[in-house]
């Protein structure tokens, strides 16, 4: 028995002591993107992405995501540490994680808390990447993490699928991207929209 409860003692302190460890069951696993999708289920695969350590990755099945934007908010620039954030937005049935989900970590930057609560970041645990911004019903994910392939030819072409249709909380930017995309003041269709250089149209 003692050398039973040493074992046992031994695994919950080294559980609890390592984040990366961590195996507890916790609700959030149970639900896409989380939880385990058979490849049945999930059907072709059209995107490939992962963290920069690895640990972490994921897929995407659908081609196009819904919509595309860059934001220009403060969070984003203070999260991210950039000028401003790239997100691409999916439903979460079409992501599913296939490493790392014991690798994750969350923060809600609502609560300031690292307790799991939609919305919130998704980040790899071991070297910090941001993977995606999880929402109450999508995935905002980052394109940065997506495999674009190894050629130029192949970046210039798959990027093209995950190009912006607009800018938000432009009226926060760092930077002027002189690109002719519509451009928000705030939130896209809820606020006023701007010219490349910040100027009421
Ligand atoms: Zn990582
Ligand atoms: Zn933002």
């Amino acid at each position: 028995m003692a050398d039973i409860k040493s074992v046992s003692d031994h695994l919950h302190n080294s559980v609890a002591s390592d984040p990366l460890q961590r195996q507890k069951y916790e609700p959030w696993k149970s639900r896409a993107p989380y939880i385990f999708t058979s490849d049945e289920d999930f059907g072709p695969v059209k995107w490939q992405a992962m963290c920069h350590c690895s640990r972490v990755q994921y897929q995407i099945r659908r081609e196009s995501p819904l919509a595309a934007k860059y934001c220009h908010c403060r969070a984003c620039q203070v999260m991210h540490a950039a000028p401003f954030q790239w997100c691409a937005i999916y439903h979460k049935t079409d992501v599913r994680f296939t490493r790392g989900v014991d690798t994750l970590m969350f923060y809600s930057s609502h609560e300031k808390s690292r307790e799991y609560q939609v919305p919130t970041k998704v980040y790899c645990a071991n070297c910090n990447s941001p993977i995606m911004d999880e929402g109450r019903n999508m995935c905002l994910i980052f394109p940065e993490l997506i495999d674009l392939g190894e050629t130029e030819e192949e970046y210039l072409i798959r990027r093209k699928v995950f190009e912006i249709d607009c800018h938000i909380f432009y009226s926060r930017r760092i930077v002027e991207v002189a690109d002719g995309k519509p451009k928000w003041s705030g939130i896209d269709g809820r606020s006023e929209l701007l010219d490349d250089n910040g100027c009421k149209v």
